[in-house]
């Protein structure tokens, strides 16, 4: 005889119905965050499916009582979510968004009430420490309502699984490696810094280095790959869609954490981010500044009291260094505050401009520029005492002895030299070329002649500790005919650009009919621009720029990876 259910199914809508609701909430997610979610990965998307599917199932076959078997409580649940998820910055957002806190806390509270779900309670309990955890950290009501940035559901919930993550035994298997990349750092202005001095001292530096970008997330991307922008991914695709690193891409992070190293970052730009794919491989991964949701339509930087300074950025990878007993370890720092607005300025002004306020709203004289030229290199002398403390730390545990040190810089900025302000819109020296240092066993101190690029740092390190690499390894000369490339953007006409050690080509629209070439050594300045001959090598080099695949299309993203090296079927 059939056992009768303790939970006879009411009558009504059927289990497809609240399986539809529920699972409008991680479709909706999906749909907002798909531009820049190819990590968190698929499996978190997954579970997250299960989840809501399984409060679906759960709401038809427990909830007896009529009312709460209306749409009404998954719709609130889901406009809850999508708030919660999308952190919005306006302030009607805000407060739509601290109701939506409250749906989902009030929704939750009751379902666990009535049908006491031990899923939920788990749920319920890690959204919970995950949101004291921000409070805790970023004790600002702003940086809290981002929750690093459009994580989907299920890896906040997720959350404390991940917390501690386990670091590899203490045992030597290669020198440390430090990278501290420095946000909007000119090479002319990093020229004057004590602490790149001191490195240089030790080791080689380049006059001659450039980005692979004219901003942030495909230069960074580059530093941390050794890859092209087309070739990594992470970048601003026409300035309206953009993406983080392609999945699978090899971080230099993964290749030394699968060699043994203890891994952290402590990174103060918003771009580089979970999100954006740079924490595999970092046992210990703090994005200090919180990334607006979403990227692709809100290019503003976090305001000033949410920009982790130099020092706060020093002061956590001390911390991180006094603990870590492994020998063998990867440390990478990336600071921001030679990047607008300049919070330490004299001038009160100064400590809230932006870039969009110089292009579009003010009329600044040469003085006034001149005047913010300075404010930028206040921002450059504090970085530069932050960074005189971090070398301090690594030369008493012997790091500069031993290790291998790099500093350099994302891009540079413009200050009028060519007509505008800040970076991301041009390829000329000011912003695509860096400073670069690098301090490592066996290489003799003094400046290199050889061109290099933002493309060498990972080959380098990956060969100095005995991992297989193919680029340029900057420990040996760097062939007098090398050509370096630079593509993109992030706001005005897409460029691309190609340098040798004399001259700079630069393509408008990275159309050859806009092309541009500047001999170097005859007019540094770069403000007479000819005409390329066909066939000029620089001209071929620009060409040859293609922009990064736009993620989704994965069949041909399977191709650039095979044709790279990186998939095997
Ligand atoms: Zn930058």
């Amino acid at each position: 005889m059939a056992e009768a259910p303790s939970h006879p199914v009411p009558d009504g809508p059927g289990l497809g119905a609240f399986l539809l609701l529920w699972l409008s909430v991680p479709l909706v997610e999906l749909y907002l965050g798909w531009p820049l979610s190819n990590r968190p990965m698929a499996w978190q998307y997954m579970v997250e499916f299960a989840v809501f599917a399984g409060l679906g199932w759960a709401q038809w076959r427990f909830a007896t009582h009529p009312v709460l078997r209306t749409p009404f409580g998954p719709l609130l649940v889901s406009v809850g979510m999508v708030f919660l998820v999308m952190g919005p910055d306006d302030l009607v957002g805000r407060l739509l968004y601290l109701v939506g806190i409250g749906v989902v806390v009030w929704a939750g509270l009751t379902a666990l009430a009535r049908f006491r779900i031990p899923l939920l309670v788990g749920a319920l309990v890690a959204v919970g420490a995950r949101v004291g955890e921000q409070v805790v950290r970023m004790s600002t009501i702003d940086s809290f309502l981002t929750l690093e940035g459009g994580a989907p559901f299920a890896d906040v919930a997720l959350w404390p699984l991940r917390a501690a993550p386990v670091l590899p035994p203490a045992v030597d298997v290669g020198p440390p490696v430090v990278i501290i990349s420095i946000d909007t750092l000119r090479a002319d202005d990093a020229a004057a810094m004590t602490s790149l001095r001191r490195l240089a001292a030790r080791g080689a530096s380049w006059p001659r280095a450039m980005s692979t970008s004219s901003w942030t997330l495909p230069a960074v991307a580059s530093i941390q790959t050794g890859l092209a922008p087309q070739d990594h991914g992470a970048a601003c695709l026409a300035g309206v869609h953009c993406q983080g690193m392609v999945e699978g891409v090899p971080l230099l992070a993964e290749d030394l954490a699968e060699k043994g190293y203890a891994n952290a970052a402590f990174l103060a730009n918003a771009w580089l981010s979970r999100t954006t794919g740079f924490a595999p491989g970092f046992h210990n991964f703090q994005p200090m500044a919180t990334a607006p949701f979403d990227l692709k339509l809100d290019m503003v930087p976090p305001k000033d009291e949410e920009l982790p300074s130099a020092e706060q950025v020093v002061d956590a990878a001390l911390s991180w260094l006094e603990v870590t007993p492994n020998p063998s370890f990867y440390l990478w720092v990336h600071l921001l505050d030679p990047h607008m607005p300049y919070v330490n300025a004299e001038d009160e002004a100064h400590r809230e401009v932006l870039g969009h306020d110089l292009r579009v709203a003010r009329p600044w004289t040469p003085d006034m520029q001149a005047a913010l030229r300075e404010s930028y290199r206040n921002e450059i002398a504090v970085t530069d005492a932050a960074v005189g403390r971090l070398l301090d730390a690594l030369e008493a545990r012997g790091v500069l002895d031993s290790g291998i040190v790099v500093l350099t810089a994302d891009h540079g900025e413009e200050f009028w030299e060519h007509g505008d302000v800040e970076h991301g819109h041009s390829h000329h020296a000011e912003v695509v070329d860096v400073p670069l240092v690098l301090v490592a066993p066996g290489v003799e101190p003094g400046e290199r002649v050889g061109l290099a690029s933002l493309m060498d740092i990972a080959p380098t390190v990956r060969a100095a500790v005995g991992l297989g690499a193919s680029g340029y390894d900057l420990r040996q000369p760097i062939p007098a005919d090398r050509i370096a490339v630079s593509w993109g953007t992030i706001y005005r006409r897409v460029q691309c650009s190609a340098r040798d050690a004399t001259r700079r080509l630069i393509l408008d629209e990275c159309n050859p009919a806009y092309a541009r070439l500047y001999d170097l050594v005859h007019d540094p300045m770069e403000l007479h621009g000819v005409a390329p001959v066909t066939g000029d090598p620089l001209l071929v080099a620009a060409e040859a720029l293609e922009p990064p695949l736009q993620h989704g299309d994965e069949a041909a993203t399977t191709a650039a990876l095979e044709a790279l090296g990186y998939v095997d079927r």
